[in-house]
This record gives C-alpha cells, structure tokens and sequence, in this order.
C-alpha cells in the first residue's frame, strides 16, 4: 500500500467518492506524496520519455521558433521567456544553445520557470547553472508584466481533469471510491454536468459514453492569454491530443515505460490525458488573440528544419552517429511515431 493510498482511503472514509479530478491533483501534485515530488518521472530511467529528452534537436527547433517569434514581435527588450513544466530543464538548455547564436536575444531574455516540484527545481538549476538570468516561480500569476514568449511541452496533459458518463438523461462525475475490501473502485458521484457545458449533440451519446472537461487546463489557457494580450507575445503548447471536441476515455496511468492500472498505486504512477485543443483554442480567441491552425508535431519540426539540424550535426561523423540522428528525427517526426499524435498550439498577438 502506497503511504497516499492509505490517505486517500482515510478521506473517502469521512469525505465520500473522491471525483477523478481531486483524486489525479493528490497523485500528481502532492507535495509530499504526490509522483512529481518523489519520482523519477522523465527519461529512460523513470517512466517515460518526452521528445526534449529523446533528441536535443527538439529543444533546438523550438529555439528557431523562438528566435523567429522574438523578430517578429521586434525584438523586444526585456521580453519574459517563459517555460510550464519545464521538466529536467532539458527543452531550455537546448532552445538556449540556439538563442545564443541570436544576436541580442540572450541579454533581453529574462526566463522564467513555472515549476511545483521542488525536486524538478533542482533537476532544472543542475542543468541551467551556466545561466543566471532565469527565475523560478510555482505559479503562472507572478510573471512580470511584458512581452513574453511562452513554451510549454507535455504540460497540459498531466493537469488534472473531469470526467463524466452518460447515464440516463444525466452526466454524472467519474468518482473513486471503496469495496467492501477497501479496494479503489470506479463509481458515478453525485456531481452532473449542466448541459451547457456539454457539445450540443450530447444527448445522442450512448449511456456509458465519457466526456472531458479540465477547468485548470482552461485557467492556464486564460492566463496565458491574458498575459500574451496586455504585454503582446506568443506562446506554444506541445502535446498529444486532438483538435476538435468528442467523447471517449483518454486517462491513462504510466509506470515503467508501460501502461499501468490507475487506481491501483496512486502516486507511483503518472496519471495523463489527452488535450482538447478546441476547447482551449475558443478560450484564447474569446481573449481576442489570433490561434495558429493547430500543426502536427511531425510537420512543425520539418517545417521549423529538423532534417537540415539533423544533417549538420551528423556531418563529417560515424557512420553511427549518423545513424542515431536518423532515428531521433524520425521518433519525434514520423507520422506513426510522435509525429502525428502530438500537436503543435500556437496562439498570441502577432
Ligand atoms: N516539459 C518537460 C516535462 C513534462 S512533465 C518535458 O517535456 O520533458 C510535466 C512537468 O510539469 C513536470 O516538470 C511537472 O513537475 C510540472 N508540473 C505539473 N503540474 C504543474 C503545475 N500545476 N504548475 C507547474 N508545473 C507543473
């Protein structure tokens, strides 16, 4: 029994069903028993690997896009370069090799990190101490106000989400609760979503069907937007998931490189789902920003010049060398691989 295991029986004791939300913010986030407190999360020791992790040539096309977004905006001076969840602090290292190349670019930037976990934190000083401009913060909210490019690669799918199953006429929450053994099972709680917050065809779902709503993905968005609107800026969310509304269940839990049973030990697995970029898209548009149509990774990052990074760096090696650069490109590029599940959320001023 995982020590959050036993808390979280202890609550549903006294509090009832625990909805998937607050049961997924206790397994991700707590600060003491929470997995970005305690496990090795990202890389080919933890339980998963992310694509700044897989190549250094992600971090270096995100650091084009930058570089490219930064021009655009004309070279503002201070500008906040701002990354969520910045992980091992891997993507920042390797989008600063290319800004170091632009000029001017580095003596404006002022990078800030949106980081809760402070063991991540560390991780992330570890890899950055050649830099001093950087300030780490636990919320979105203090960034100083300016222009800001923002990044933000496999953040939004481990924020915590809703779920709720048609049954009958209603739409009541997922919910986790105890058997008789004192077992994490599934139940329906007492929470219904209203029908305005549902698509409009709703009621034609079969009973069972599942629908997704994730109000702090939705505030991250906001204050993004936000953010982007009264300073003027861009920002980029990576991540796998899809561009229009729909049903179905996408909560999975990852442990060891392999799928593992959610309920079964909360804390020592991540728990993950897949965006709804429709939905946070009409957010930054009521903002009154322009959305980016949404871009396959794959084709952001041959597009962006994955394929001559991917030369160059190979030139004049081993034949093995070339070799391992070939295969990064296409794990992070290829339609079956990352290329075509994960999408690429551009929205901002310009
Ligand atoms: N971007 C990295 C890491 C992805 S894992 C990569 O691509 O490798 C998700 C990251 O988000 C972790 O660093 C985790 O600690 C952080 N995180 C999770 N919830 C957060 C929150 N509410 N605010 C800020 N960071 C959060």
């Amino acid at each position: 029994m995982t020590p959050l295991k036993s808390r979280i029986i202890k609550h549903i004791k006294t509090a009832g069903a625990l909805p998937l939300a607050e049961y997924m913010h206790w397994c991700m986030a707590d600060a003491k028993d929470g997995y970005y407190a305690n496990q090795t999360a990202i890389g080919s020791k933890g339980d998963f690997i992310t694509a700044p992790e897989i190549s250094q040539m992600f971090g270096e096309m995100i650091g084009i896009w930058a570089a490219e977004t930064w021009d655009a905006l004309g070279k503002p001076s201070p500008f906040n370069l701002v990354e969520l969840g910045p992980g091992k602090g891997t993507l920042m290292h390797d989008l600063l090799r290319i800004g170091n190349a632009v000029p001017d670019f580095l003596v404006a930037a002022q990078i800030q990190m949106i980081e809760t976990s402070d063991k991540l934190i560390k991780t992330q000083k570890q890899t950055l101490n050649e830099y001093d401009n950087i300030t780490w913060h636990k919320s979105i909210q203090n960034i100083p106000a300016q222009p800001t490019i923002l990044i933000a690669n496999e953040f939004l799918d481990v924020l915590p989400i809703r779920q709720y199953i048609k049954t009958g006429n209603e739409w009541r929450e997922h919910s986790i609760s105890l058997d008789d053994n004192d077992a994490l099972i599934w139940v329906l709680g007492a929470g219904v979503l209203e029908a305005d917050s549902l698509p409009p065809n709703a009621m034609n779902e079969p009973d069972g069907a599942v629908f997704e709503i994730s109000t702090i993905r939705e505030a991250f968005i906001a204050n993004t937007s936000n953010l982007l609107k009264e300073n003027t800026g861009s920002a980029i969310f990576i991540d796998y998931g899809h561009g229009k509304t729909g049903f179905g269940d996408t909560v999975q839990a990852m442990r060891n490189h392999g799928f593992a049973d959610i309920l079964k030990e909360p804390g020592l697995a991540d728990l993950t789902s897949h965006v709804d970029f429709d939905s946070l898209g009409k957010i930054a548009k009521e903002t009154g920003l322009n959305i980016k149509p949404l871009q396959k990774q794959g084709e952001f990052l041959i597009k962006t010049g994955l394929l001559e990074r991917a030369g160059q760096l190979g030139h004049q090696k081993s034949p093995e060398i070339q070799e391992l650069l070939t295969q990064q490109a296409e794990r992070l590029a290829l339609p079956d691989e990352m290329g075509d599940l994960f999408k690429v959320f551009e929205f901002g001023t310009l």
